[in-house]
């Protein structure tokens, strides 16, 4: 299949470093406050990469990491007399309810930065030996003159570099050079200790040394938004590069265009944001999820009520027309057409329906050429339904593809499954929820045996559930 390099600007093939493993990796959020819908954005676009490579038969390992080590964190722990790693933990949670609400479930392991401070330091240490790194009174920092790759992904020359000022410090060699290491005295919650004294890790370096730690030197896709490319994403190749000496540090840059409100992108420091648990009040979870998948991954979209409206009633047309398949297959004599079964099977447009729906997603996912393949198919046996045209046995291709482009999409078109998030998911996090809470309180009055039971049988369900430190408890489910 092919996919678009933002690093190369075009379409390339598909082709895994290792055999049928795709390794993805995807910015995750900065834990300090309600995740918005713009955000919801990019991690549905993501979910649906990793669920069509599954159905391509990869195996995939989604890796997100977790930032719970910020500036910003700390200034809103600062702010609400609250702790910086309660407040982490309590935003992680929410994230987490978010993205299960969302039907966003194929993340295969979320990593904090807090829990791979020694990879970090590990990884500061080599990029100093090696010279790409100095340290001064304030922290360390990698030298980007050192590194003559810089600014190959956002395409910039070293005079547009030039106007970047990241982080003004008088101790720094260029002005453009970004933290690895900051040195700080804030609390035990937010600071490490380290060869160069106490304090925490810039921001670019967490996403390096984690994948570095699960993945190796290089791997197959990263992802995040386009404002992520510069300069985020150019110094996770300047450090792992440096570092490794090994070229590139990623086979494919996938970025994501905005979610816009207004033609301005939805942001918190704007204000102009809504957010996930805004939205869900008033829509379901699958009307969003075909609103977002309605535009290429690459392009803007503008956010609006009516356009989520437009959104609604086009799944519901698809429904309504599953449904009518459904009632059509109930009623009618399943021995009717045995003897043509073979050539019903086989139903010309119900193929080229699969054909172009799987031919749009090979090609960089286009998400929306896909969901055309699902409305002209619909439109079709609606037309044949009619003049009454259509075999049973059509009609079960039919429904079993609707039930294919769903799994793929993320979205329930059937009356089988419903309106999946909204439904089936939505309520088994509840669920979880809800025994992870009874649980917490047993231990509170220290009946560890029942809590521990009541771990283990979801254990065996494959909910792992790992016991921060803090209480309360964070899920996985594998
Ligand atoms: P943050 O928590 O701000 O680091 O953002 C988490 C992810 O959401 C990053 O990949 C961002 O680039 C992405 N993101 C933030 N705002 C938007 C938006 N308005 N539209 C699409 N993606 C966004």
């Amino acid at each position: 299949m092919l996919i678009n390099s933002t690093l190369s600007g075009k379409k390339e093939l598909l082709l895994p470093i290792h055999n049928n493993r795709v390794n993805l990796f995807v910015c995750g959020p900065t834990v300090y406050d309600n995740s918005h819908i713009g955000h919801a954005r990019t991690y549905i676009v993501f979910d649906v990469v990793a669920r069509y490579l599954k159905h391509k038969g990869y195996s995939v390992f989604y890796l997100q990491n977790v930032t719970d080590v910020d500036d910003k964190i700390i200034q809103r722990a600062t702010e609400t007399d609250a702790s910086p790693r309660l407040l982490a933990r309590k935003f992680e949670q929410k994230y987490l309810e978010d993205m299960q609400a969302l039907g966003v479930t194929n993340v295969s392991y979320y990593a904090r930065a807090s829990e791979h401070i020694p990879e970090i330091i590990n990884q500061i240490e080599r990029l100093i030996e090696k010279g790409y790194a100095y340290e001064t009174e304030t922290g360390v920092y990698f030298d980007e003159s050192r590194f003559h790759d810089f600014g190959k992904l956002s395409h910039q020359s070293v005079e547009d570099l030039e106007k970047h000022r990241i982080e003004p410090d008088p101790t720094k060699r260029n002005p453009g050079d970004f933290s690895l290491w900051k040195k700080r005295q804030d609390g035990p919650e937010v600071t490490w200790d380290s060869p160069w004294g106490k304090g925490r890790p810039g921001w670019h370096i967490e996403d390096t040394a984690i994948t570095e730690n699960y993945f190796g030197a290089q791997y197959d896709i990263h992802g995040g938004a386009m404002d992520l490319i510069f300069p985020h994403h150019e110094a996770e190749i300047a450090q792992m590069e440096a570092t490794s000496g090994k070229k590139p540090l990623v086979r494919f840059w996938m970025h994501t265009g905005f979610l816009n409100v207004n033609g301005e992108k939805m942001s918190k420091s704007l204000g102009n944001f809504t957010t996930i648990r805004d939205m869900l009040k008033k829509f379901d979870a699958d009307s969003f999820r075909f609103f977002v998948l309605s535009s290429h991954y690459r392009s803007p979209i503008d956010f609006s009520e009516d356009a989520l409206d437009q959104s609604k009633k086009s799944l519901e047309r698809i429904r309504q027309a599953a449904k009518l398949i459904e009632a059509e297959i109930e009623g009618s004599p399943s021995t009717a057409d045995v003897a043509s079964s073979e050539k019903e099977a086989n139903d010309p447009s119900i193929l080229e329906a699969r054909a172009r729906f799987l031919d749009s997603m090979e090609n960089d996912f286009n998400t929306p050429y896909a969901l055309r393949a699902v409305f002209e198919m619909v439109r079709d046996i609606n037309r044949r339904l009619n003049e009454k045209s259509i075999s049973r046995n059509a009609l079960i291709d039919a429904r079993n593809l609707l039930d294919e482009f769903g799994q793929i999409l993320g979205i329930g078109f059937s009356p089988a499954t419903g309106s999946r998030a909204e439904n089936s998911e939505d309520k088994t996090g509840k669920l979880i929820e809800l025994l992870i809470d009874m649980r917490q309180k047993l231990r509170e009055k220290k009946d560890w045996a029942l809590a521990d039971e009541i771990r283990n049988r979801l254990t065996e369900q494959g909910i792992v559930l790992e016991d921060a430190k803090t209480g309360g408890g964070k899920y996985s489910i594998r």
